[in-house]
Formats: C-alpha cells, sequence, structure tokens
C-alpha cells in the first residue's frame, strides 16, 4: 500500500502509522485533516471547557496532529487549535498527547486457580495501573466449580466498584459448564445470556491448570458465545504435555525454577493453538488467543488469520522483553520471573516482533498477575519450592507502556500511531470499549501526556501495586506518561496520586466484539 501510505503522510505534516490493512486502523475515509479539524471546531461548545490540553502533538492510531484538546463532562468535546477558555489548562508544549493505555488482560483481586489470591485488590492494581499510563482495564471474574457465573460477576462488581481508580471491564472465566448435565447446561446459558445484555461479552477459558476445560466443554462454550456474539479468549496450553514434563523433570530432581520453562514446552503451546484455532473454525466463532510466546505460535496465528479465521491474538510485554535465562537467577531468585507461558528464546522474540509488524499479533497486554516474593505468594509452599509449587504471574500493568514505549518508539521500531494502536486503540476495538482508545469529538477523555525525551530507571521496588518487587529493576527506559486524565479528571500527576478508590462505576462498557 506504498501510495496510500505517502498520501497519508502528507494530509498529516507529521510521521504517521504504517497504513496497517489487517488491523483495520488505518484511515481510509479520505477526510483530509484540514476538513477534519474544521468540523471539530465547529463543534466547540459555547459554554467555558472544564480542561484544555494545549500546545502538544495528539496521537491517534491512525495519524498525529498538532492541537489543543478540550474535554468537559469527561469526554472529548473539541479538538483543534484556539478552543477557548477553559477552568483549567495544562500545557503540553514538547509533550505527546496519547490516548489512556487500555490493558485488555490483568489478573486482579482474583483467586488463581490453585486457590491463592492475587496480591493485588483493584484499588492497588488500578493506582499501579495508572501511574503507567492507563485508564482502562479488562480483568477476570473466576468462576469457580460450583459458582453461577451470574453470582461471580455480581461480587465481582462489587469489589471494582469498591476500589478502582481507572475505567474497568471484565472477561468471565468459564470453569465449571457441565456438558453431560442438561438443566447446569441450561443455567450457564441463561447467565451468559443475560450478562451478554448487559455487556459482558467475553469469556475466558483456560486448556491447562486445574480449571481446564475438555475439549467438548470448550466446544460448548463456544457455541454459547456464538449464540450471544461473544469473544472467547483462551489460554493455550496443552496441559498433559505439560505435566507429561514436569513428572519427568521431577523424578531426575530437576527442581529450579529454569525447569519451569522446559517443562512448559513450546509444543504445548503449538499444540494448543492449532486446536483451538480448528475449534474456532469448526464453529465460526471469534477467538482470542492470549499470550502467544513462541515462533510457532505466531505461525500458527498467521496462517489461521491467512485463510480468513477469526482468531485474534495478543502478546505481552515480557515475553517481548524477557528470554528464559530470568528464571536461571541465583538460588530462587528466579520464581520472581515464573509466568505461564514461560519466557522464551530470542528467536522467539524476532517471531513475535515480526508478527505484530505484520499484524498477525493485534495487541500487546500486561498479563498482570501479583505474586509477592514472600510466603503469602511464590514462597508460599516453603523458601525453596520446587518450579511447580511456584504460583504463576509478574505485575506488569505500571511498566507495559514505558517498556514498550521505549522498545518500539523511542527505539526506532515502530512509530507512536503503532504504539497507541497495539496497546490502546485495538484492544479497546477487539472488546467493544466504544469510547476507549482514541482521542476524539466524543471518546472518552481518557488522556496520557507522555514526555518522550524523559529517562527513567527502574529500581527494586517502585511500584504502585501491592506486589513488592519490580521484574525490570535495573532497565532504563527513555519516554514516560507524566499526567494521567482518566474522564477529564487529572489522576496521576508529577508522580502523585490524585485520585481516590471507588471513583468509577465501570458501567458505560459495551463489550460487544464481532470478530476479525
Ligand atoms: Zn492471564
Amino acid at each position: 500500500m506504498p501510495d496510500q501510505r505517502a498520501r497519508t503522510h502528507r494530509r498529516c505534516r507529521l510521521p504517521c502509522g504504517e497504513f496497517d490493512r489487517a488491523s483495520g486502523c488505518g484511515r481510509r475515509d479520505g477526510r483530509t485533516l484540514a476538513a477534519r479539524s474544521a468540523n471539530e471546531r465547529s463543534l466547540k461548545l459555547s459554554t467555558k471547557l472544564d480542561l484544555v490540553i494545549q500546545g502538544g502533538i495528539v496521537v491517534n492510531a491512525d495519524h498525529m496532529q498538532r492541537a489543543d484538546v478540550g474535554i468537559s463532562e469527561g469526554r472529548v468535546v473539541a479538538l483543534g487549535e484556539a478552543l477557548g477558555d477553559a477552568k483549567q489548562t495544562i500545557d503540553a508544549a514538547g509533550r505527546l498527547v496519547m490516548p489512556g493505555g487500555v490493558d485488555t488482560h490483568c489478573h486482579i483481586e482474583q483467586v488463581s486457580g490453585n486457590g491463592l489470591l492475587n496480591a493485588d485488590t483493584f484499588e492497588t492494581a488500578t493506582r499501579s495501573a495508572a501511574f503507567g499510563g492507563n485508564t482502562t482495564v479488562v480483568s477476570h471474574a473466576a468462576q469457580h466449580k460450583g459458582n453461577r457465573v451470574a453470582a461471580v460477576v455480581k461480587d465481582y462488581s462489587a469489589l471494582a466498584a469498591r476500589g478502582a481508580m481507572v475505567d474497568y471491564a471484565f472477561h468471565i472465566i468459564v470453569s465449571d459448564p457441565e456438558v453431560e448435565a442438561l438443566e447446569a447446561l441450561e443455567a450457564l446459558e441463561a447467565d451468559i445470556a443475560a450478562l451478554a445484555t448487559d455487556g459482558h461479552r467475553s469469556l475466558k477459558i483456560f486448556t491447562t491448570y486445574a480449571i481446564r476445560l475438555s475439549d467438548a466443554q470448550i466446544l460448548a462454550v463456544f457455541a454459547l458465545a456464538r449464540k450471544v456474539g461473544g469473544l472467547v479468549c483462551i489460554h493455550a496450553e496443552n496441559h498433559d504435555m505439560i505435566q507429561h514434563a514436569v513428572r519427568r523433570n521431577l523424578v531426575a530432581g530437576n527442581v529450579a525454577p529454569k525447569f519451569h520453562a522446559q517443562s512448559h514446552t513450546r509444543l504445548a503451546e503449538a499444540e494448543a493453538v492449532c486446536r483451538m484455532i480448528r475449534f474456532s473454525e469448526f464453529l465460526d466463532q471469534p477467538i482470542m488467543l492470549f499470550h502467544i510466546s513462541t515462533r510457532e505460535g505466531v505461525e500458527a496465528v498467521r496462517e489461521a488469520r491467512a485463510r480468513g479465521a477469526k482468531v485474534f491474538a495478543e502478546t505481552c510485554t515480557h515475553y517481548l522483553l524477557m528470554t528464559a535465562d530470568v528464571l536461571d537467577r541465583p538460588g530462587i531468585e528466579g520464581a520472581k520471573f515464573v509466568c505461564s507461558p514461560p519466557q522464551r528464546e530470542v528467536a522467539d522474540q524476532d517471531a513475535l516482533w515480526e508478527g505484530l509488524t505484520r499484524g498477525d499479533l493485534q495487541i500487546v497486554t500486561s498479563d498482570h498477575a501479583p505474586f509477592r516474593f514472600d510466603e503469602t505468594g511464590k514462597l508460599n509452599k516453603g523458601k525453596a519450592p520446587a518450579f511447580n509449587e511456584i504460583p504463576n504471574g509478574m505485575p506488569g500493568l505500571e511498566v507495559r507502556l514505558p517498556l514498550l514505549f521505549d522498545a518500539m518508539v523511542s527505539r526506532g521500531r515502530f512509530d507512536a500511531c503503532r504504539f497507541v494502536q497495539m496497546t490502546s486503540s485495538r484492544p479497546a476495538q477487539i472488546f467493544g470499549l466504544r469510547d476507549k482508545g482514541r482521542i476524539a469529538v466524543g471518546a472518552d477523555g481518557d488522556i496520557a501526556i507522555w514526555n518522550p525525551k524523559r529517562q527513567v530507571r527502574y529500581g527494586d521496588n517502585d511500584l504502585h501495586d501491592n506486589v513488592g518487587y519490580n521484574p525490570y529493576a535495573g532497565r532504563t527506559v527513555t519516554g514516560w506518561p507524566e499526567i494521567v486524565i482518566s474522564r477529564g479528571e487529572t489522576i496521576v500527576a508529577d508522580g502523585q496520586l490524585l485520585a481516590g478508590p471507588g471513583r468509577r462505576i465501570g458501567s458505560s462498557w459495551n463489550l460487544a466484539s464481532k470478530g476479525v
């Protein structure tokens, strides 16, 4: 698409994002920026704006422009020049004014499959997310055996409403679809339908862990999702291949954290990813493959999308920026980095970056799954646990965007438009969060103002979550979210938190993904 891309560049007078055919985010409407600005100016309200962000470069997924942003009653109401008086003005000269990050894969205040509660509450997790430039998180309402999903979502909503400082939505983990008991399946179907009507249309299933589903159950969930127009997110690793390798390692006395990576063989990801793709094609049900970590995984997704399968896929910050050698740190230190799938090799990282460049992978999330490095979390089975006794997961909400801005934009891999696309716009679009992921008239006033030159070195325990360690301690990033605004309200500025828990009710969600 060289011609189209060149035209886009000329209109913007600033470097634009690559025209990304696969993403659907490229600008195709043919309107020039000049026309757009005139329109936007005409929408300017006669009353005083609540907030004007002045003099920055506004970055959206498809273009950048020098513009002021006017916000009233929590929404963007004007975009252009000379927007007039406002109750509050923020000078953004030399700054990038970007949509707040949308992190669609995190675990907050959730009891994990092994019965352990995450270290973070909604308050601590969303505080951490806000410091990291995010204004929306999507976490998991987890069904455990015997629970009705309607009750699970009701209880989880109460926790979120009490603690959250930014907007949120949920994926509903389905772990108990009793396909043989017709009555139970009908109850689940009724719950899923009612939740979908309320805007909860994202289901999550596992092919591994205690909460894994059988193939028959997975097909039943796909069929339910299809009825309500939902999306099914999947943790895809083959459970029995992993358990086979775990047993083999334990018998051989291989208990150190590094054997976690070896046990979660790359073939276990490849097998489950391919199987889930075929299930998706069999029932014509859109899926989102979570945390692709291997070259084989990327290739399977690429081939599926080329066939027209309704398959989305993400990778996570740590697969792009860490390799399996982090698990081999002295003593039990490697436990801090145990997550599933595990970190892989440099060749896999190259494949993931290529997958993002080509659009095979659409988004990058954190998979924030926080456990403290003590007896309440990583070391709950003692001071020297075997690799399979270490809870899986790492903190990531706060570091995702600065690490990715540094890796993508500061190091010249992508421009800021692509960064916004993969970390905010596309996640919002895929999960039907209509008013998120863009700075445009009518969108929510969710904005992060970035200093692209600011350098920050991560310390051992400098995050605002409740985890107590930073897996990226010692790394220096260039580019930093200095001011974070949620629905027009400044919630983080100059390293200070200006929001309190419970300021979001998350009631305006419309999770309504309709496929690729
Ligand atoms: Zn996860």
